[in-house]
């Protein structure tokens, strides 16, 4: 485990702090001692952990802005947080900064059945505005496996993704509209409840942006029908290689599945036992391929995907034949990572992005980092959109195997860039993959992203630190030419 060394807060700067927000915030709002602050230490990189200098909860939009008002008077880094569930360390405190969780901001303002849409606070939780939407036959979605806890705000945050985006989009092709809070105060709506909106697509620029540009405040996503039908494939494959060439054949087919994953043998021995999803656990590696929309349509992708996959190599193929079933199926790819603490203390997720014709090529490339880093691989991922989680098992209390861990990461996202593909699927890049950001980036475009930086956020106090690494960074990572000790961008800001 690893605390962040950032210089410790003085008692008299904590106590002016907690002074001005506690003058703008009901008592109950602000929370300084150790002991109620620790929840906050840290969110789903629990590798990393850090006390905040203050976590506060505001249960408006009023007192949302007076806590901007009050860290830009006293230049005080603020760090966002919706369910902590993140897993990039996006939501890790700052020592010297305040917290500001979202949790009270959680209504369901508007549910729009005839136009399809829902007007929702930052603070409601991904399934809970599916939930609201079932009466009408709708629902959300973009579906993080983490859906039952994480929160929209958190979602638009990071762009998350799940099962059904492979079909349906990310979060970014499903809000249309967030309104939110710059550092100076104001309040901006992007995008519109109309297809699209005039002037600069800032919408698209701000869903990812890990909350480094404002404070969302409150977000229009898109409803969709939930389909008549929907039946699942579990298709078994004794080797890797053909596995993952089985994912580029579907899609070369023209089918666009509802869902399609894959899980290794490490994955499915790990979860088989834990939930009883009936996964064949002497397979290399299993896809689970989704088919939704009415009765008809199903029967007829159903049949032509298992076409494929039993061209592709794949053994035994089962198809899920009622509801609880296709349930089942997805139960255990949908609780993996808890899965993973039974086989191991620790696991450090990763999250890249591939062209699915080389799946094949990275899952041997990792197979082979086992080996030069002495830890265990899962490997269980949104193969349809090339987007892998490897979960590297360690065991944080060893000495060196977290240093291992981020080595064999680094290593994961080099090959998924040489590849031609992104460190980043997700799970936003926050600290785990700031250094990773140097091996994809060239010194131009991080300037151009802190340029974006400082047009919404000038004094670098929003979620300072995290997803874009300054050159010295860069350099000190070996990642960035130095010549004759001068960095190319001396200019560039040391947030
Ligand atoms: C078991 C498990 C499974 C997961 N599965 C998936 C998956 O399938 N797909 C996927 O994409 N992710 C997945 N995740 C990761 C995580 O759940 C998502 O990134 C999610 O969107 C985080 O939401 P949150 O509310 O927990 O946000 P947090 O973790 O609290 O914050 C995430 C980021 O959003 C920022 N933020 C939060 N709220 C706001 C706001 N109101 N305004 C501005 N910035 C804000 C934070 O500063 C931080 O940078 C999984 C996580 C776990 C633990």
């Amino acid at each position: 485990m690893t605390t962040q060394s950032t210089p410790a807060v003085s008692p008299e700067r904590r106590q002016q702090v907690a002074a001005a927000l506690h003058a703008v915030l009901p008592p109950t709002c602000v929370l300084s001692a150790p002991e109620d602050t620790r929840p906050y230490e840290c969110d789903g990189l629990s590798a990393y952990r850090q006390l905040p200098m203050i976590v506060v909860l505001p249960a408006s939009e009023e007192q949302v802005l007076a806590v901007l008002d009050v860290c830009r008077r006293l230049h005080v880094p603020i760090v966002p947080r919706g369910a902590g569930t993140g897993l990039s360390g996006g939501a890790m405190p700052i020592a010297d900064g305040v917290v500001l969780s979202t949790a009270r901001l959680n209504k369901i303002v508007r549910l729009d059945a005839y136009s399809r849409m829902a007007v929702v606070q930052p603070g409601v939780r991904n399934l809970a505005i599916s939930e609201a939407a079932a009466p009408y036959g709708l629902y959300y979605a973009p579906d993080p496996s983490s859906q039952i806890a994480c929160t929209i705000g958190g979602n638009v945050a990071e762009n998350s993704g799940g099962v059904h985006c492979l079909k349906y989009g990310l979060t970014v092709h499903n809000v249309l509209r967030v309104r939110m809070a710059t550092i100076e105060g104001d309040i901006v709506e992007l995008g519109s409840e109309a297809p699209d909106a005039p002037g600069l697509d800032l919408l698209a620029a701000f869903i990812g942006s890990e909350g480094m540009l404002g404070i969302v405040l409150e977000v229009t996503v898109k409803l969709v029908p939930k389909p008549a039908a929907a039946r699942v494939i579990m298709a078994s494959f004794d080797d890797v290689t053909a596995g993952g060439n089985a994912v580029a054949d579907v899609i070369a087919a023209g089918i666009i599945p509802a869902g399609l994953e894959m899980m290794d043998r490490t994955s499915s021995r790990m979860v088989e036992p834990f939930v009883r999803a009936g996964y064949d656990t002497e397979a290399a590696a299993i896809l689970l391929c989704e088919a939704d929309g009415t009765a008809a349509e199903v029967e007829e992708e159903i049949t032509r995907m298992a076409a494929v996959l039993r061209a592709a190599g794949a053994g035994a193929i089962a198809v899920s034949t009622s509801e609880a079933e296709r349930l089942k199926f997805w139960s255990g790819r949908k609780n993996a990572f808890p899965a993973a603490g039974r086989i191991s203390p620790d696991y450090y997720c990763m999250d890249g992005t591939i062209p699915r014709k080389h799946l094949a090529r990275v899952l041997q490339g990792i197979a082979a980092m086992e080996h030069k880093h002495g830890l265990r691989c899962a490997n269980v991922f949104h193969a349809g959109d090339g987007n892998l989680h490897p979960l590297i098992l360690f065991d944080a209390n060893q000495p060196d195997e977290l240093r291992r861990a981020e080595a064999f990461g680094a290593d994961i996202l080099a090959l998924c860039v040489e590849v031609g593909g992104t460190i980043t699927g997700e799970h936003g890049v926050g600290i785990e993959k700031i250094d990773s950001m140097c091996v994809q980036f060239t010194a131009a475009e991080l300037n151009a992203f802190f340029a974006l930086k400082r047009a919404f956020d000038p004094l670098s106090l929003l979620n300072p630190d995290k997803a874009i690494p300054t050159l010295n960074r860069c350099a000190e990572f070996g990642k960035m030419r130095v010549t004759g000790g001068v960095l190319p961008h001396p200019d560039l800001p040391r947030f």
